[in-house]
């Protein structure tokens, strides 16, 4: 049986044992969560979070991309989120390519060059900093005081906390 088959098999049982409701489509803590699509990283279980509750959007390496705040922009102008969590974490995926390298292997290996930032990093914190200067800079957003970025210790399980120095008045 394929990875695909066993998972509907194992969905089955899931609905199974549960009881049949209806979530509200909009997150009750209000809350949406931009993280990577590591496999380490749990996102309910580590945060104690449970189904309707907060959206999370994921992608390699948790980058604010355009279409990080395309969703953003849904979530808190239709959803009623307000609030952003940033979560990178350690020994990430993008961390062991860089931009220039990948975009050449894909041009090299296919003939057409990606359209698409590659988004690799070096330093995962200097990454969050930059992705809350992201978040907070997009006029799209109405919500975009209460950002906070965190890194994420697969090995621990523990998030620490990344501070971004206030802007000073220029
Ligand atoms: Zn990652």
């Amino acid at each position: 049986m394929d990875t695909i088959d066993q998972l509907l098999e194992n969905n089955r049982s899931f609905a199974d044992g549960l009881a049949e409701r209806h979530l509200d489509v909009e997150p009750q803590r209000r809350l949406a969560i931009v993280t990577c699509m590591d496999s380490r990283l749990d996102v309910f279980a580590a945060l104690g979070l449970g189904d309707g509750e907060a959206h999370i959007l994921r992608n390699a390496g948790g980058v604010i991309t355009d279409d990080v705040i395309r969703s953003l922009a849904i979530s808190q102008r239709r959803l009623g989120t307000c609030q952003v969590m940033l979560i990178h974490h350690d020994d990430c995926g993008m961390q062991k390519i860089t931009d220039d390298g990948f975009r050449m292997e894909l041009q090299e290996t296919t003939g057409l060059a990606p359209s698409f930032a590659i988004e690799s990093f070096g330093d995962v914190e200097v990454d969050v900093r930059q992705s809350i200067l992201r978040v907070r800079s997009s006029p799209f957003l109405p919500h975009r005081d209460n950002v906070r970025g965190f890194v994420y210790d697969v090995d621990t399980h523990r998030l620490r906390e990344v501070e971004v120095a206030e802007e000073t008045p220029a």
